[in-house]
């Protein structure tokens, strides 16, 4: 009976989930600023006993899910359309698994189905039902029922109460052979058989339900309330999550240079003088971002010295620091920079620089603020010798990291 092959993950998240409102389906909903399958797909990733991982979403957003994922994970992704029901999902989702690795024998494999609306699936549960499944070919994790169950009556009377010792309540990943779980599905597709979960497909191929205990945070997600919760459980790990830095840049001014900022000319002549378009708002954003993820300075990173960035447009800088920070696992949340200048005024060019400062991080230009403030003849700002800007970023580790 034991299974020793390797074990694929499938995580649904082709539900439209209709308790929830809003337009996207279940699955590709936010929680703490990423979709809900980040959250399970992370879990599995994170998990030794898992060899890859197969995700099924509605159709329309495969390319979304693909792309959304780029970067995240350590072990093999393919992303999948699914079917219209959960079973249907599931079934291809098996299809996909069963043409992995074809020489391998199926007898040894599992798949540990998983509903993406679970997005707590800790590493103890997932390798207690994995061991369970190795061991006897499924397992099924379950919790007890703690409310009192009452079974209603039709009629309108207040029914019956059911014994709620001898329920339980069934979780997912719910773990199993291939070839048993493709036994059922195939079976229950053949049969027009309604299955809400793989003990159902187990049940139907005749094979044997084996139950392990789930786990009380591994809710699902299924009202408003449920996410609120989800929300709140992962806030305090959101906060420590949260770094913000700081960045200041100033330059001289030079008649006949062009005044440059995240690329964009805002005057002709007079402007800040340095190496390559001396653009003090990208060289103190650049500070901030990496200021907030620990990476040092501007001049460690893109030191002018270096060939490769002694011309470098600021902007072009500015992208390539948000790239760092994105692969030491951050993202960018909002940026806040204020020019202390008394000519020329800022604010006609200020949407533009935002939406150019916004393109270059990938955040939308709402969470960019690009302000001028005048020096009132004080200081070299004041007396037209020179430019400073500074500025500050948010930075939030994503949820892998
Ligand atoms: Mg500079």
């Amino acid at each position: 009976m034991s299974a020793e092959g390797p074990v694929t993950a499938l995580v649904l998240a082709a539900g439209l989930g209709t308790r929830l409102p809003g337009s996207s389906p279940k699955g590709l909903r936010l929680l703490a600023g990423e979709p809900l399958f980040i959250h399970s797909l992370l879990a599995f990733d994170r998990c030794d006993r898992i060899e890859r991982l197969i995700l099924a979403v509605p159709v329309a957003h495969v390319a979304t899910a693909q792309q959304g994922s780029r970067g995240r994970l350590t072990k093999p992704l393919e992303v999948i359309a699914g079917g219209e029901r959960r079973q249907d999902s599931v079934l291809f989702g098996l299809q996909t698994a069963l043409n992995h690795d074809p020489p391998r024998s199926i007898r040894g494999r599992l798949v540990a189905v998983h509903d993406a609306a679970r997005p707590f699936p800790d590493a103890e549960l997932i390798s207690r039902t994995v061991e369970m499944a190795r061991d006897k070919g499924s397992a099924i994790p379950v919790v007890p029922v703690t409310d009192t169950v009452r079974q209603i009556d039709p009629t309108g009377t207040g029914g019956r109460l059911v014994d709620r010792e001898t329920l339980r309540f069934a979780q997912t990943p719910q773990v199993a052979r291939l070839d048993w779980l493709l036994e059922g599905y195939r079976r229950g597709a053949a049969e027009g058989s309604a299955l809400t979960d793989e003990g159902a497909a187990l049940e139907l191929a005749g094979r044997p339900v084996v139950l392990v205990p789930g786990s009380p945070s591994n809710f699902k997600i299924t009202t408003p309330a449920d996410l609120a919760a989800a929300e709140g459980i992962l806030q305090p790990q959101l906060l420590l999550g949260t770094c913000i830095g700081y960045g200041e840049d100033r330059h001289p001014l030079e008649e006949g240079r062009p005044f440059i900022l995240a690329g964009w000319v805002i005057d002709e002549r007079n402007g800040p003088s340095g190496h390559s378009d001396a653009d003090p708002l990208s060289h103190a954003l650049v500070d901030a971002i990496l200021g907030a993820c620990g990476e040092g300075t501007i001049g460690e990173h893109f030191p002018d010295t270096d060939v490769r960035w002694a011309g470098a447009a600021g902007l072009d800088l500015l992208g390539r620091a948000a790239r760092v920070a994105s692969e030491k696992g951050f993202a960018v949340v909002n940026v806040d920079a204020v020019l202390i200048l008394d000519s020329p005024r800022l604010s006609p060019h200020a949407a533009e620089i935002r939406r150019r400062i916004a393109g270059a991080l990938g955040i939308s230009s709402e969470r960019v603020s690009v302000k001028g403030k005048r020096s009132e003849g004080l200081g070299f700002e004041g007396t037209g010798r020179g430019v400073s800007c500074r500025a500050v970023a948010l930075l939030v580790r994503k949820a892998s990291a």
